[in-house]
C-alpha cells in the first residue's frame, strides 16, 4: 500500500467504469490521484474545471482520491507528484492494442513507472464516456452508468430530455 497510483484519462465526464476502477485501485494502492489531461485538440463536453468539480464532489469526504489536471507528458506529471504507478481500465481486446503501445512507450521514457492495468466489473466492460453522452442526449436513462452529480450535470446541460418515457423518471436524490 505504499504507492501512490495516478489515474489519467479525459473523465468527460467521469462514470461508474472509472469508479469501480478507482475503488480497486484503492484496494492495492495508498491513494489514487485523478488527472484530467488538458488536451486543447479534443472539444470536451464538460470544461476541465466542470470535470474537475464533478470528480471533488464524487469524493468528498474521501482523501485517498485526489483530482488533478495535466498537460504534457505523463510520465513527467507522474514523477513530480510522487506517483510511482499509473493505472488504467481494460474494457475489451479493442483497448488493448493502443493501451499496450502507451505503456510500453512510457516505460521507454521513465522505466521508474510501472503501468498496471485493471479490469471492471462485467456490467462496465461496454461502458464509456462517450456512450453516456450519446445515450442521454436521445433520451435513455443514464441511472446506473454515472453518479448522480454527472446525471444532474447533464441535464443541466443538455436540458430536460423529452425522449425519456413518462413514468420512468426518478426524484433527484
Ligand atoms: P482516455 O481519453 O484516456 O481514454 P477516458 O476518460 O475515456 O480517457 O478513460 C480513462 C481510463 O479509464 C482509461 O484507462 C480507460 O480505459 C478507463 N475506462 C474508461 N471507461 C471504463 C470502464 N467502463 N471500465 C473500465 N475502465 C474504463
Amino acid at each position: 500500500m505504499k504507492s501512490l497510483a495516478i489515474f489519467p484519462g479525459s473523465f468527460d465526464p467521469i462514470t461508474n467504469g472509472h469508479l469501480d476502477i478507482i475503488a480497486r485501485g484503492l484496494s492495492v494502492f495508498r491513494g489514487v490521484r485523478i488527472a484530467i489531461l488538458v488536451n486543447p485538440d479534443k472539444r470536451p463536453l464538460f470544461t476541465v474545471e466542470e470535470r474537475v468539480d464533478i470528480i471533488r464532489l464524487t469524493y468528498r469526504g474521501n482523501p485517498r482520491v485526489q483530482v488533478d489536471t495535466f498537460s504534457g507528458l505523463l510520465v513527467d506529471y507522474a514523477e513530480r507528484v510522487g506517483a510511482s504507478v499509473i493505472v488504467r481500465g481494460l474494457r475489451a481486446i479493442s483497448d488493448f492494442e493502443y493501451e499496450f503501445q502507451m505503456a510500453l512507450m512510457n516505460r521507454r521514457l521513465n522505466p521508474r513507472i510501472e503501468t498496471v492495468f485493471m479490469m471492471p466489473a462485467e456490467s462496465y466492460s461496454y461502458l464509456s464516456s462517450r456512450l453516456v453522452k450519446e445515450v442521454f442526449q436521445l433520451g435513455g436513462s443514464v441511472r446506473d452508468l454515472v453518479p448522480p452529480v454527472v446525471e444532474r450535470r447533464l441535464r443541466e446541460k443538455y436540458g430536460p430530455v423529452p425522449a425519456q418515457p413518462v413514468g420512468r423518471r426518478r426524484s433527484r436524490r
